[in-house]
């Protein structure tokens, strides 16, 4: 919405500049020389040009990386004043008919409304599904230190960025991909970590990522992913050496049924990855995990290739068979014992509103 009019000024700014800074020099002394009035003129032009190079270092730092986004001022999705991300169903006059975690529909009626995004980075588990499971240390917690992390170095570039959790919830794959879905996501990344206790040993990270079987953009993806955590992560020393096991590298996992194993892989029409990110089970990896710099470091593997995803066509590497197949679709984040988060504010549903109409993810 809002970058093109600024690439715009940007733009014209360093014209502005660049005729400035070409010419000053010469132009000032001539000018000079020949009359006290015009050298007033020009002061007031480099006193104009001091300030316009400001501006347009500030620019460049939030508007180069991402590409424009089409805005409408509609809501798709609201964060609540508790910070729960719900797809909105309708916008009502007293505030927006959502769907909850757990399937219910619900007026909300204070939040901030989210309109469309070029990414949603989901942090895996959350809630009573805490994920792996390490000296007391929850993957789901890791999860989403990592995930704000992205989200920050995202942002930080231009790109608008959407989490689909930012507290210690449990969210459903099926509400995941339905905030992901409404806000015309261009590309999803779903942050995890292994909680795998016993794998060969390796000089190199055993960071795996599953991409799309029959989506070569959520492929490239996945390489792109792999590619920056070699660079990333390899920086670091690991005590015992990483765990690297048999589907290390941009891989798929299918179902017997031949689908995607993941439903945060399988069920998102846009291009989509599931990252496992390093191991927990490795005590040596489980240690870097509990440092700012590593968490950091994860980050800026998936920030570089979502960066490189939307401005260049490098084809990712390290790709690699898939070593099994799981005989079913799906396993956790399903609807079972659910008990809808707090989500701030709500009201009645107008007895004119028809809750069937809006349908099921
Ligand atoms: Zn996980």
């Amino acid at each position: 919405m809002m970058w093109c009019p600024i690439r715009r000024l940007f733009l014209l700014l360093m014209v502005a500049v660049g005729i400035v800074a070409c010419g000053s020099d010469a132009d000032l002394t001539g000018r000079q020389a020949v009359s006290p009035s015009i050298t007033s003129t020009t002061t007031t032009t480099t006193t104009t040009s001091v300030s316009v190079t400001t501006t347009s270092t500030t620019t460049t730092t939030t508007t180069t990386l991402a590409p424009e986004l089409a805005q409408d001022g509609d809501a798709r999705v609201i964060r609540t004043t508790t910070d729960v991300v719900l797809p909105v169903l309708a916008v009502l006059d007293d505030g927006w008919a959502v769907r909850t975690p757990c399937q219910r529909v619900e007026l909300v009626t204070a939040g901030t409304p989210i309109e469309r995004v070029h990414v949603v980075v989901d942090a895996g588990h959350g809630g009573t599904e805490p994920g792996a499971v390490a000296d007391d240390i929850t993957e789901a917690s890791i999860n989403l230190r990592v995930a704000g992390l992205v989200e920050e170095q995202l942002t930080d570039a231009g790109f608008v960025v959407l989490g689909t959790r930012y507290t210690d919830i449990r969210v459903p794959i099926l509400t995941r991909v339905e905030v992901a879905e409404a806000v015309d996501a261009a590309l999803v990344v779903s942050v995890h970590h292994q909680g795998l206790g016993q794998l060969p040993r390796s000089d190199t990270p055993g960071t795996e990522i599953y991409y799309q079987q029959n989506n070569e953009e959520s492929r490239r993806f996945a390489g792109l992913i792999r590619e920056e955590a070699v660079k990333e992560l390899g920086a670091f020393e690991v005590e015992g050496g990483w765990f690297a096991g048999p589907d290390v590298g941009a891989t798929t996992r299918p179902a017997t049924t031949g689908e995607d194993f993941y439903g945060m892989v399988r069920r998102p029409t846009m291009p989509a990855v599931l990252a496992e990110m390093s191991f927990m089970g490795n005590p040596g990896e489980l240690a870097l995990l509990q440092t700012e710099p590593f968490l950091e470091a994860e980050a800026r593997s998936i920030t570089a290739a979502v960066v490189r995803w939307f401005t260049t066509d490098d084809p990712g590497s390290g790709f690699a068979e898939s070593s099994f197949t799981i005989s079913s679709s799906g396993g956790g984040g399903g609807l079972g014992n659910c008990t809808d988060p707090d989500l701030g504010p709500t009201a009645e549903i107008p007895p004119d509103f028809d809750v069937a109409s809006v349908g099921s993810p």
